[in-house]
């Protein structure tokens, strides 16, 4: 049987393995705390799409509206509905959400807008594949008088580490392709990810000549191509344990994880043991909120465990017992500093502190104070990490 895909159910089939893609479409239920985090985001920047804020409880007002909406009813996904969001992870959102909002707004355009292709990469048949696209908008590219129309897809990414990378994925790839379907107009199609923790948005252009209209049918048929592969042993699909397990949704109840983590292939049962473990803790964690998990000869829950943090005072008392009534010099200063030993993550939060985002004295001061080493470093690395140093 042929299904629709969209980018989503063919990233169980892409980045972990085919059988995922079983779990995927049997409606296996999966841990929502991370996913519900993108989802509030995305809502609420949807609705701020076009809108000028003038302040931050303008924008806050918007923020909570949604998240309440979302955290009580859910939201509709292609018309059906998904359960309420879990509150937590909703609230991360919409704090990520206003943080993005107070740097820049958000272009007027068309949120949530659906594309797609039959089987023949046209639109005659019935949707073979579909897009749900956080933003698309119009646009002029070029100079004044020698300006050319674009359409940009604009999708949003939460994670810290999104980067030029992003425009190049199959999702975005696909984006554009299917909009060269909906919009024969745009001269040119622009795959805009924008990075909502930094700010940062990376871009690629496709000019609609020969060559880019040749390159967009490309991508539609190896979307097509991908389709077709997903199709193959539905229900019955091979698994493939490795890498793929450690972002794997199902790991904690995969038996082919389970029984690579007991074979002999150390790499293999290492990976595939982290993959239970840090799903199993996941679900772990979240029981065991509200009350203990007995284990024979102890209990899995939460403590309170007195830790140390610098109080209120932390800064004069250094100064006073570095200093009393001596007085300032460089060199007390630096030694100072010196006896504070600073890592990397304290001078980039004194960059964070004294440069404007975008201000070059912050790249120039990091340059300065931070030099680049090489570390060896033990760890599972997927294969197009492995290509890419090599
Ligand atoms: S846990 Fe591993 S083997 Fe099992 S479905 Fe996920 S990726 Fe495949």
């Amino acid at each position: 049987m042929s299904r629709t895909y969209s980018s989503s159910s063919l990233k169980p089939f892409l980045k972990n393995c085919p059988k995922a893609l079983d779990f995927y479409q049997s409606g296996t239920p999966v841990d929502r705390t991370d996913l519900d985090r993108g989802v509030c985001a995305h809502a609420i920047l949807e609705y701020a799409a076009g809108r000028t804020f003038h302040s931050r409880e303008e924008i806050e007002k918007l923020a909570d509206d949604v998240t309440a909406e979302l955290i009580a009813h859910g939201r509709a996904f292609r018309g059906e509905p998904q359960p309420p969001l879990v509150p937590e992870s909703a609230f991360e959102g919409r704090d990520l959400a206003v943080e993005y909002l107070m740097m820049t707004d958000v272009p007027r355009g068309d949120a949530e807008v659906e594309l797609w292709m039959d089987a023949k990469g046209g639109h005659d048949g019935e949707a073979r594949y579909v897009a749900l696209v956080d933003l698309v908008y119009r646009t002029e590219i070029g100079e004044e008088d020698d300006t050319l129309s674009a359409i940009v897809v604009r999708d949003y990414k939460t994670a810290w580490s999104t980067g030029p990378d992003e425009t190049e994925t199959l999702q975005m790839r696909g984006q554009a392709a299917l909009a060269a379907l909906h919009y024969p107009d745009a001269q040119v199609i622009v795959r805009e990810a924008v990075n909502v923790r930094t700010g940062a948005v990376y871009r690629s252009e496709t000019l609609r000549d020969e060559e880019g209209e040749a390159q967009l049918a490309l991508w539609r048929e190896n979307i097509l191509r991908l389709c077709d592969a997903a199709d193959a042993n539905a229900g019955a699909r091979m698994a493939r344990p490795g890498y793929g397990c450690l972002s794997c949704w199902y790991a904690d109840r995969c038996e082919d994880c389970l029984s690579a983590m007991q074979g002999d292939d150390l790499a293999l049962a290492w990976v595939t043991a982290k993959a239970r473990m840090e799903s199993l803790q996941k679900a772990l964690r979240k029981a065991a909120k509200d009350r203990d998990l007995k284990v024979p000869g102890g209990v899995a829950g939460y403590r309170k465990k007195a830790s140390r943090r610098p109080s209120e005072y932390a800064a004069d008392v250094i100064i006073e017992y570095s200093y009393g009534n001596t007085g300032w010099n460089e060199d007390r200063v630096k030694g100072l500093l010196m006896k504070l030993k600073p890592g990397v993550t304290q001078i980039e939060n004194f960059a964070k502190a004294s440069f404007e985002r975008g201000d070059v004295r912050r790249d120039d001061f990091l340059d300065a104070a931070l030099e680049t080493q090489q570390v060896a470093r033990f760890g599972v690395w997927n294969d197009k990490e492995e290509n890419n140093e090599k």
